[in-house]
């Protein structure tokens, strides 16, 4: 639908003969999916929702011509019952800070120009001309930057210590092998930004002595792929990437590598398999990728999100993004916000901030005036939080100390007519089909406890399979190789300590 109302715009830009006074710009995702398409018009700031092809000729007879604000396209503010004309009247938007997105639906992302007029390689310039790997390190190191992948390993110490491995070749990875369902972060970055992560990982590959970068990328993204290759081909022709960056004589290009859908090829060394053409399973960490990874050689991954707030660190300093945020979480999380809320869409949110401010604030609450019963964080290894949590200060050691974890940022929000015992195995159904079958815990034993689930589901359970279903998840999450395997009891053994009386109710009790 984007795509024809660009081109009904245009058409009528051009039969009012308003080609030299108004311009068209494609940009990437807002973030408020539940009002797309969305049209801006600057420089009135003017945000239209829910917009449809046959709207256009009105937005330019109408706005652009007479001056005329169309009342029927703006959005309204449930808080106040009333419409609002600009995205920063808007309670979706008032409480996010957005780094990782702050071009996101601000640029076109086709366009390095734009990139560059909101100061893109300008923190390239810098760490370039004016800093040492080390400075660039100590940057990143205080600022308090921890991987948004999921594990939230601080940044700066992967960084130094893939510096410090000695080896004349090494390799910097993007992992953008997001595979959550529902979660769409780094798909919205790359196709909203690709710049960003570009110019974050050649600061990477400076930091660390690297001149080799490899984007692995799920080849269900197509327009994240094309999107990363005009980025390259357009930062290739400006001098960024390439030999001789700059005129600095540092050599640093980037390659990408498709992944077929496998979740377990977000995992670090099952991904490094899979781009060095094996098969992707995880293997054994007894030495981390930063001095054994791609091609046995040091190897320093990160993901999207973290990428994406590298020039913006790099820019503003370390004491600006560890002023955000909570003691041992800074700067901000993106989330994907979805299930039963009436804001579906994408939110950066500063860590610290409450699942309620979230859930009712920016997501504007449960739809239907149906009543919250939990929200479940992490992806589909993550936890059920019930509504006691609900003004938990979230950051990754508050989510993990209740039962759930950050993960690379899915946020599922249940309402009082959802079964925890079923979603509790629509999870386990996923990481069952996932499982990449190395190790037996996680092979045979997610079967098992998707079995006993489904015997309960059924009405046909017995109290023995609740004693049954807790020790094998415990035993499953104690003995798995990976963390796909580690992780994937989460929604049962979640949903068994805050909804037991769901399961109860579901068994026959002998008598
Ligand atoms: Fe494969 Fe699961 Fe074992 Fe990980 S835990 S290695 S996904 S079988």
């Amino acid at each position: 639908q984007s795509d024809e109302i660009i081109e009904n715009l245009k058409t009528s830009i051009k039969n009012n003969n308003l080609l030299d006074k108004v311009k068209v710009s494609l940009t990437g995702c807002f973030g408020f999916c539940a009002k797309g398409p969305i049209v801006k018009i600057f420089p009135d700031n003017v945000f239209y929702v829910n917009v449809s092809p046959n709207d256009a000729e009105e937005i330019i007879s109408e706005h652009i011509l007479k001056g005329n604000i169309i009342d029927r396209l703006l959005f309204e503010e449930p808080t106040i019952k009333q419409k609002v004309k600009k995205h920063d009247d808007m309670s979706f938007y008032k409480k996010q800070l957005r780094i990782a997105l702050r071009n996101c639906g601000v640029i076109n992302p086709e366009d390095i120009n734009e990139y560059i007029a909101e100061n893109g390689y300008i923190a390239l310039g810098k760490a370039l001309s004016s800093m040492s790997n080390e400075d660039v390190i100590n940057v990143i190191k205080k600022s308090g930057l921890r991987g948004r992948g999921g594990a939230g390993f601080p940044t700066g110490l992967k960084w130094e210590s893939t510096l410090n491995a000695s080896s004349h070749e090494k390799y910097v990875i993007c992992n953008a092998d997001e595979g959550d369902p529902g979660a769409f972060m780094d798909r919205s970055v790359l196709e909203g930004d690709p710049h960003s992560v570009l110019e974050a990982m050649i600061i990477n590959g400076y930091a660390i002595g690297s001149n080799n970068g490899y984007i692995y990328i799920r080849a269900e993204y197509p327009l994240a792929i094309h999107r990363l290759k005009v980025a390259i081909n357009q930062a290739r022709e400006f001098g960024f990437l390439g030999k001789d960056i700059l005129g600095t004589g540092f050599n640093f290009d980037i390659e990408l590598k498709y992944g077929a859908g496998a979740f377990v090829c977000g995992e670090a060394t099952a991904l490094i398999h899979s781009i060095e053409g094996n098969r992707g399973e995880p293997r054994m960490k007894t030495v981390s990728s930063s001095k054994k990874g791609l091609w046995s050689k040091p190897t320093c991954v990160n993901n999207v999100e973290t990428y994406a707030n590298i020039p913006a660190i790099m820019l503003n300093g370390s004491k600006w993004y560890s002023s955000i945020g909570t003691e041992k979480s800074k700067g901000t999380k993106v989330f994907a916000l979805g299930g039963k809320i009436n804001n579906v869409g994408l939110v950066e949110v500063p860590m610290g901030t409450t699942l309620r401010e979230i859930i009712f604030e920016i997501g504007g609450g449960i739809p239907n005036g149906k009543k919250f019963k939990a929200v479940q964080t992490g992806g589909p290894s993550g936890g059920c939080i019930p509504s006691k949590f609900l003004d938990t200060p979230i950051d990754f050691d508050s989510l993990n100390a209740i039962g759930s974890m950050m993960g690379s940022g899915g946020m599922l929000v249940l309402d009082e007519t959802d079964c925890m015992v079923n979603i509790a195995k629509f999870f386990l159904e996923f990481t069952v089909e996932e499982s990449c079958g190395k190790c037996t815990p996680c092979r045979i034993g997610n079967k098992r406890l998707h079995e006993i689930l489904t015997k309960i589901t059924e009405g046909k359970g017995c109290e023995q399979d609740l004693y049954d279903l807790k020790e094998l998840a415990e035993t499953i999450k104690d003995t798995s190789l990976c963390g796909l395997g580690k992780t994937s009891p989460n929604p049962v053994l979640s949903t068994m300590k805050y909804f037991m009386n769901e399961y109860e109710d579901h068994v026959i009790y002998k008598k």
